[in-house]
């Protein structure tokens, strides 16, 4: 063989070998990115796994694809059947695509308080989505139970049914846990992100944690998420005070995804939305980072995290998703202003207010 071909024949690092196999082969392994400006600023590594690159733009293609090949495993679905699923966009999105590989119809339930963009997109995936009023997990019509009903309407149906079932947080286990423990050469001293199930948080944290038992797991919280509360009371509280524009996150109760991994949480943040979207004008612009804002605010952490462990250590986080999904709010001046959030995005910033 010549040198020449030699050079060249060699697959690159980080380069899928051979043809993949349609959507369903292109999910995960997503870049672990250095964020520059934020390592320097807290004199220790800021990692960001990319998972907007997952080929549904976010990471709950992770736990759709676990979800539907659980179902399949137990015999509970069959070619031809329907998924139907309670979700604030993301994972629905990850199922419609799924199910069209697989040859499934795919039912949404999302609360009405979700951005336009996600519910466009899963319709024009072929899912038939059904918004409905954001009531409490204690409301008959919570948009999981009524997912839940109409599953068993339907002959070879199933609800997935993604926060209490883990086969989600084992997505995560099997997946971004061990994906993040090889990108960083087993050198870890942190890991955060925020919990909408809980599957990322703890199927992640509990992977790297059976690796390094001394890598600390910091739940990242918004406001009106009972998790800061609950963790900083030692279990005894569930504040649910305030609320955010965060979407995908935030959780009312310990899903079975969280629990018993509940007990693995070394500490929590809750970050005001104002904190968050200072974080995202700073991803942009620092980083050419195009993130939604449960993603902005998992930075937030990381840097907090970073600061708390002190100089030298290595925090990873999650960025959930990309800022496409949310546009027409996160980067329209109208809106920010009447979230009162134009404020915090300070003047250099300000020019990427387009909409
Ligand atoms: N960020 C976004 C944008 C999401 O949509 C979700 C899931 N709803 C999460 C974070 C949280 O992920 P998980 O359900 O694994 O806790």
């Amino acid at each position: 063989m010549s040198s020449f071909v030699r050079a060249y024949s060699t697959v690159q690092p980080g380069l899928r070998p051979g043809i993949t196999k349609g959507f369903i082969g292109a999910i995960g392994n997503t870049p672990l990115l250095r964020l520059k400006s934020l390592s320097e600023e807290t004199g220790s590594d800021i990692l960001a796994k990319a998972e907007f690159m997952n080929p549904g733009g976010s990471v709950k293609d992770r736990a759709a694809l676990f979800v539907v090949k659980d179902a399949e495993e137990k015999g509970l679905i069959k070619t031809g059947g329907t998924v139907v699923e309670g979700t604030a966009g993301n994972t629905g999105i990850g199922l419609a695509h799924v199910c069209r590989a697989k040859g499934y119809k795919c039912v949404i339930y999302m609360p009405n308080t979700q951005s336009q963009e996600k519910i466009d997109l899963l319709r024009m995936l072929g899912a038939e989505v059904h918004p409905v009023p954001a009531v409490a997990f204690d409301n008959p019509e919570n948009y999981n139970h009524q997912a839940r009903r109409h599953a068993e309407s339907l002959n070879n149906a199933v609800w997935t049914n993604q926060f209490d079932n883990t086969a989600n947080r084992r997505a995560h286990i099997e997946t971004t846990g061990p994906e993040i423990w090889a990108q960083t050469e087993g050198r870890l001293d942190g890991f955060t992100c925020a919990t909408g199930t809980g599957g990322t948080f703890a199927g992640t944290a509990r992977y790297l944690k059976s690796q390094d038992k001394n890598i600390k797991a910091y739940i990242a919280d918004p406001p009106g998420s009972v998790l800061h509360s609950y963790i900083q009371s030692g279990g005894k509280s569930f504040d649910r005070a305030g609320g955010s524009i965060t979407e995908g996150i935030g959780q009312g109760r310990i899903t079975d995804n969280m629990a018993p991994d509940v007990e693995i949480v070394d500490g929590s943040f809750c970050v005001p939305d104002e904190e968050s979207i200072t974080m995202l004008y700073r991803l942009l612009d620092e980083e050419g980072i195009y993130v939604g804002a449960s993603s902005a605010l998992n930075v937030v952490v990381a840097t907090k995290l970073a600061k708390e462990l002190g100089p030298g250590k290595r925090v990873a986080t999650i960025l959930a998703d990309g800022a496409y999904r949310y546009q027409s709010r996160l980067f329209s001046r109208s809106w920010l202003e009447s979230k009162k959030l134009d404020g915090a995005i300070p003047e250099h910033l300000q020019k990427y207010i387009v909409l």
